[in-house]
């Protein structure tokens, strides 16, 4: 039987994908990848008809062979700092070396033609393909789906009798706003395993060379009082993260700042500073 390794989300576009393999007489393992940015990551269970295999990015060694990707993608990046192309290169690249130890005949994906703007054109992926050098299939693209609508996907799911998980939340790497944060730490190289779930929260701060993370609310207050430099937040008064012992004082500054009722004059001393 031909083995296939299908690069694996767990979404829609994915269960279509396991459906239209095994229909071509495919046995199908699915790899995941739980990727540093993503917003609210939902790691797929083994299911009974699938094997299912997860590679986790947020943890190092891989961890930091991705931030090398962000700090210098060769093919550009989207409206953020999300180098799309890269990033697919790098789990097929993963998934390349994966299909060569357990001998699989092809890669497949569940990309659809038009559906994001920088990745899945046709011209990103005769770029990926040159990069990877194995079989790569994209049986919903040679199925005729293309486009960012869903219907015919949800068609084809009621007609197999599929069942599928609402979308996820998507990449923090694709939006504007956190990019100038994000971009000056990678080059401060302060993204590491502990450090990467601040990125994504917060309001953030650097003050004579110390980075400051000041919580929005109860959820991001109890991730930052983890970390041993960090003041708690009591009523009114966010937790602050800081990476260096020193900023202790300004920590509480900024804490009295950011504290229910406080004036805007006082946070705007802050504001110029902010990343
Ligand atoms: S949106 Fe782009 S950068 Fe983000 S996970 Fe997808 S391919 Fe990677």
């Amino acid at each position: 039987m031909k083995k296939a390794l299908l690069l694996y989300s767990d979404g829609l576009d994915s269960r279509l994908v396991v459906h239209l393999l095994q229909e071509q007489g495919y046995t199908v393992e699915a790899l995941y990848f739980a990727l540093p940015f993503e917003s609210k990551r939902i790691t797929p269970k083994k299911t009974n008809n699938l094997n299912l295999t997860i590679i986790d990015i947020t943890k190092e060694p891989l961890l930091s062979e991705y931030l090398s990707i962000l700090k210098k993608p060769k093919f550009g990046t989207g409206a953020g700092i999300n180098p799309c192309i890269d990033c697919k290169i790098f789990m097929l690249k993963k998934a390349k070396e994966y299909a060569d130890k357990h001998g699989y005949d092809i890669i497949a994906t569940g990309e659809v033609p038009g559906q994001r703007p920088m990745s899945q054109t046709n011209s990103a992926q005769t770029k990926i393909d040159a990069e990877i050098k194995f079989k790569i299939i994209r049986p919903l693209a040679d199925a005729g789906f293309s486009g960012r609508s869903r219907k015919k996907q949800i068609e084809l799911a009621k007609k197999y009798k599929i069942k599928y998980p609402n979308p996820a939340g998507g990449c923090f790497l694709c939006e504007k706003e956190p990019s100038t944060r994000l971009k000056t730490l990678l080059k401060k190289d302060l993204i590491n395993e502990k450090t990467l779930i601040l990125t994504m929260i917060g309001r953030h701060f650097f003050i004579d060379d110390i980075w400051f993370v000041v919580a929005r609310d109860e959820t991001e207050s109890r991730l930052i009082t983890k970390f041993k430099t960090s003041i708690k937040d009591v009523k009114g008064k966010p937790s602050i993260y800081y990476n260096n012992e020193k900023g202790k004082q300004k920590a509480l500054e900024l804490q009295e700042a950011y504290s229910t009722g406080t004036s805007k004059e006082e946070r705007d001393k802050f504001e110029k500073v902010k990343l």
